[in-house]
């Protein structure tokens, strides 16, 4: 979903009598009741790796576990041109967190990647 589309949704709402609910993120964990949820801290576009995204950050952090996790994945090999020289990055094939050449684990999702 792009801002537009999302801006549209959010306005639909308030002009329906919602203005005023309080804003959440429904959690993918188990619950009674109401599904587990998080409240939202801001929204900001993105910087350097993250141009051309809206983030929104949220109260708890929201963590992939799914059950192939501990499966060795490739790490995503992407090669920038700055200019002068070619930097090589490694991204993580889940978050696209970037990796070192180090890395067994991503540090954000804790997905297992290859070296
Ligand atoms: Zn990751």
């Amino acid at each position: 979903m792009v801002l537009s589309e999302l801006k549209k949704q959010v306005d639909f709402l308030c002009d329906t009598g919602h203005g005023d609910n309080l804003v959440l993120v429904t959690l993918s964990e188990s619950s009674i009741g109401s599904r587990a949820a998080t409240g939202i801290t801001g929204i900001h576009s993105g910087i350097d790796w993250e141009h051309g995204q809206v983030r929104i950050s949220t109260e708890k952090k929201i963590i992939s576990y799914g059950k192939d996790r501990d499966e060795v994945i490739e790490p995503i090999r992407e090669d920038y041109d700055i200019g002068s020289r070619i930097r090589h990055l490694l991204l993580c094939p889940k978050c696209q967190n970037q990796l070192s050449k180090y890395d067994n684990y991503c540090g954000n999702c804790g997905q297992r990647v290859k070296k």
